[in-house]
């Protein structure tokens, strides 16, 4: 039986779009209470009934959560381009080396704007 396990974290960070036009608000310094989803796909061993362990996703999250969490997001490396598809695209190819189970990243910029990226979906 194959399942989907979500784990949801948020961080709280500040950012600003240099490529939006000077009078676009996204442009000046703000800040967003992040939610991110990280969705795990594989095969339910039928001896425990489950596949990962949450905390061991738990393990895996937390020091993306510090190098991201109270930081200027324009700062990091890679992220010099910091909107929320771009943050998704960091935050999948951080994980997925020491979780290749990751399937899909979705990140929240607010409580009604996020972005899906996944692209073992997309690719196939
Ligand atoms: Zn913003």
């Amino acid at each position: 039986m194959k399942t989907r396990i979500i784990r949801k974290f948020s961080f709280d960070a500040a950012h600003q779009l240099f490529t939006m036009p000077e009078w676009h608000k996204c442009r000046r310094m703000h800040g967003h209470t992040y939610l991110c989803e990280v969705v795990c796909e594989g095969e339910v061993d039928p001896e425990v009934g489950f596949f990962l362990d949450y905390g061991d996703l738990k393990t895996k999250i937390d020091p993306i959560v510090q190098q991201l969490d109270h930081h200027y997001l324009n700062d990091i490396p890679g992220l010099q381009v910091p909107t929320a598809e771009m943050i998704a695209k960091w935050i999948y190819e951080k994980l997925k080396p020491e979780l290749p189970s990751l399937a899909i990243l979705r990140l929240w910029e607010t409580p009604n704007n996020g972005v899906e990226y996944a692209p073992s979906a997309s690719d196939a």
